[in-house]
This record gives structure tokens, sequence and C-alpha cells, in this order.
């Protein structure tokens, strides 16, 4: 069976960020997934990044390979702020910076993981397996979609999630509803009302929030009063954004109650022209009641103080996302008991390690104890040299260098290196 240190389960940007750092300090390691696949395969074509160009960057502790640099070799246009990055650019500098940096790589599913003997063996989609002395979750958020109830149970046909989109040529001429106020409604609004759909989109909240266009001229005094952050504007984001560590020193309630209410729904300052007297928004509505009549599916849907009955071909949930660990089916029942996971979420060491000695959580999913940047792409420069640096320090303990005896300083040692 082969046998490696670490183990990295996710080949999007987190992982292959760690993956560039351990290949660095020398730890044997493997990387097991398809590289940026959920890009590829769960954000639809067309998709304009949200964060900027100077936080949309994988994370190597060698000078060279971030997108900036990506940008200077294709003689792509590169800003820092307020650039228009496609999903595509953004999935080929993905795949050149693996491509450079990250060898150790297996495009595989891990379909199951147990602990045996304190080592992790894990099982992988090739019918192959693995066993690994530290393992480090880079799940990203698949797996992690959250529908409301009222739409749960309906045949797939009717209803999805917005992170199952892809292709969109389907669209043309269809009715479809989108649930949800933020990025992801909008942005798959913009794209299906582009692609020839009849598109409605039904928000809970009280008004569509739009993000202001970012300023590349401004004042010292207004950056001052307001500067820059890399995920978002003002001294608070900032803050999130470049001390992570400091956040993780808040209690458990503190920290997750920064995270739940941090930044709610909201659309980027580019995609405004693309909704506004573009697409039909309702705000202020909830569905009430959903069934499947005719081929169609109806809603109940009160909006405001009135309710009114809506039908389509299709619904999309742009709900977001739950972490929830315990819903990978891959990991054992043992480890995601011995993960005492608090509402799904693993309380995280300084080091992202789990209360599993030598599993590790990084990316989204360890928000609640490093803060709203893991969330971003931007939270990988933390989260891949902090990790890696811990691996490296338990690596040298589990395998210590074989000292220098007096017999490796004979002359017949000596000449023996001098020959070599
Ligand atoms: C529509 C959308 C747009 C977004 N736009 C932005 C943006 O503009 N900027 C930004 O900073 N963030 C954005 N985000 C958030 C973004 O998802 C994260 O910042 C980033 O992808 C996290 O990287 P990751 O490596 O943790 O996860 P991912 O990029 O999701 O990578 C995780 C990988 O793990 C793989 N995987 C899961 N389970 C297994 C398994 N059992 N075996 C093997 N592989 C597995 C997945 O297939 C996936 O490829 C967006 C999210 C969505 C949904």
């Amino acid at each position: 069976m082969a046998t490696t240190d670490t183990a990295i389960i996710g080949a999007g940007p987190y992982g292959l960020s760690l993956a560039a750092h351990l290949d660095a300090a020398g730890v044997p390691h493997q990387v097991l997934g398809t590289p940026m696949e959920g890009w590829r395969n769960f954000a639809p074509p067309g998709m304009l990044m949200r964060s900027d160009g100077w936080s949309t960057s994988l994370y190597a502790p060698q000078r060279g390979y971030a997108l900036q640099d990506y940008c200077a070799l294709r003689g792509i246009r590169y800003q820092p702020i307020g650039m228009h990055l496609t999903r595509e650019t953004f999935i080929d500098y993905g795949l050149w910076f693996q491509q450079q940096l990250v060898d150790d790589l297996r495009q595989v599913d891990v379909v199951d993981m147990r602990r045996v003997d304190g080592m992790f063996h894990l099982a992988l989609s090739d019918g192959t397996s693995i066993v690994a002395r530290r393992v480090v979750l880079a799940l990203g958020l698949k797996g992690f979609e959250k529908t409301p109830p009222v739409l749960q149970g309906l045949p797939r046909e009717f209803v999805s999630h917005s992170c199952e989109y892809g292709d969109l040529e389907w669209v043309r001429g269809k009715d479809i509803v989108i649930v949800g106020g933020g990025q992801s409604a909008l942005g798959l609004a913009a794209l299906m009302n582009e692609n020839g759909g009849r598109i409605r989109v039904l928000a809970r909240e009280p008004v569509v929030t739009w993000n202001n266009k970012p300023q590349n001229n401004r004042s010292f005094i207004s950056r001052l009063i307001r500067p820059d952050g890399r995920i978002g504007p003002g001294w608070r984001a900032h803050i999130i954004a470049e001390w992570p560590f400091v956040f993780r020193a808040f209690g458990a309630q503190r920290r997750k109650q920064v995270v739940n209410s941090t930044w709610g729904p909201s659309g980027a300052w580019w995609l405004r022209d693309r909704v506004v007297n573009q697409v039909d928004v309702s705000v202020g509505s909830q569905i009430r009641h959903a069934a499947i009549d005719n081929n169609r599916i109806v809603l109940q849907v009160s909006m405001k103080d009135q309710q009114s009955q809506l039908e389509a071909d299709h619904v999309i949930a742009a709900t977001g996302f739950k972490t929830d660990l315990s819903r990978h089916a891959f990991l054992s029942r043992e480890i995601v008991q011995s993960m005492s996971l608090q509402d799904g979420v693993p309380e995280l060491t300084r080091h992202f390690e789990t209360s599993v000695r030598g599993l590790y959580v990084i990316g989204p999913a360890s928000a609640y104890s490093f803060g709203p940047v893991m969330r971003f792409i931007y939270g990988a420069k933390y989260a891949a040299p902090q990790v890696a640096r811990h691996i490296l320090k338990r690596y040298r303990h589990d395998n210590p260098a074989p000292r220098t005896t007096p017999a490796a300083a004979t002359p017949e040692a000596v000449a023996n290196q001098a020959d070599h």
C-alpha cells in the first residue's frame, strides 16, 4: 500500500498553496483531488471573480507565482483593484500554478477515510488506497450547499442549487426563479438573462445592496480613513483580512457572531447594470409553499404583505452554504466524533489542527476559528505557511536527521564523501 507523510484532500486554491509550501519544506506529501475542480465544474462560464486582482492569488513560498506574475506571462492586463477577472483566467492560472509547483498530485476522490493505529487510511475512487501520517482537509464548499426547507425533497429536474452550474445553455426560453439576494443569485440572474432565460429573483432582504465601485485614485487621507482592504473596504475588513490570528483569540461565541454577521448578501458593483432594469427582482419575498403541477413548479410566495402564486420551469436556490463536516460521507464516524464538532464546525488550534492529532482543516471550514477571510482565496496566504510550518516541525520530530557519529569523521568517511 502506498504511504506518504501528509495527504492533502482537495486541489483548490488552499490545497495547492499548501502543497507548494510542503514541497519547498521537503515534507513528503500527496495531493488527492482534481485541480481547480470546484471552479471548473461548479462555477458558471462567463462568471467574473468577485475578489480583486490583488486578493485572488494562490500562494507559494517563492516569488513569481502570483496572479500578477501569471498575467504578465500571458499578456493579460492586470489591475490590483477594479480588475474584471474571469473565472476562465482564474482557472487557467490555478492550473498553471499546479503544473509549476505541485508534482505530487493524483486526480482522484477520497471515498473513505479512517484511523488505524494512529495512521490515516484513505480509500480512493480509482480503487487504490494510501496511508498517511497526517491529513489536511481542503475541501472548499463542496457538499455544504444550503437549500430552504420548503424546496427540499422536490425533484432535481425542478430545483437545484446555485453551485451546480456549469453550462447555462439549457436556460434559453425557460422561466427560472432564483432565490437569494447575494452575489450568487444576482450573478447567475445576469448570466442566465444574457443566455436567453426569463429570470425572476426572489430576495428575502428588503432591498438589494450593491457594493460601491472601488476608486483607484483616492487621496492619502481618504485611504487612511477608509483603507482598501483585500477582502473589502474599511478598517474592520482590513483587520479581518490581515490578522486572522488575532480573530482566533476571541471566544468561540464572539467569533461565530462575527462570522455570521460580517457581510450580508450584496452584489458586486460591476453586476449592477446587468441586473437593474434587466431582470425582475422582488425584494421582501419568501416562498411559503412549493409543488409540482403539470410539469411546472408552482410557488406560493409572500411579497411584503401580499400573497401571490408564481410558476416556473425551474427554481435555483442561491441561498449559500453551511459548513458541516459531518456531511462528508467519506469521513469515518469515529473521525467525525473525535473532531468534537460544534454545529458541524471543528474548533481548530492555532495551527489549524482539529482535536484529532494530525488532522487539519483549511479553507472556508476554518472560518469559525480564523475569521471570514478564510472564506476567501486570500486566506490561503496565512493558512498555507502556518500549516506547513507545523507539519514540518512534526515531520522532523518523527524523522530525526541521523546524528553525525565520530565514525563519520574518520578519514575513510571523509574520503568517501569527497568521492561523491
Ligand atoms: C460562485 C462562487 C464564487 C466565488 N467567488 C470568489 C471570489 O471571487 N473570490 C474569493 O476569494 N472567493 C470566492 N468564492 C469562495 C471560494 O469558493 C473560496 O474562496 C475558495 O474556492 C476556497 O478554496 P478551497 O481550496 O478551500 O476550495 P475549492 O476551490 O472549492 O477546492 C476544494 C476542492 O476539494 C475537492 N474535494 C472535495 N471533496 C473531495 C474528496 N472527497 N476527494 C477529493 N477532492 C475533494 C473539491 O472538488 C474542490 O475541487 C466563491 C465561491 C462561490 C461558490
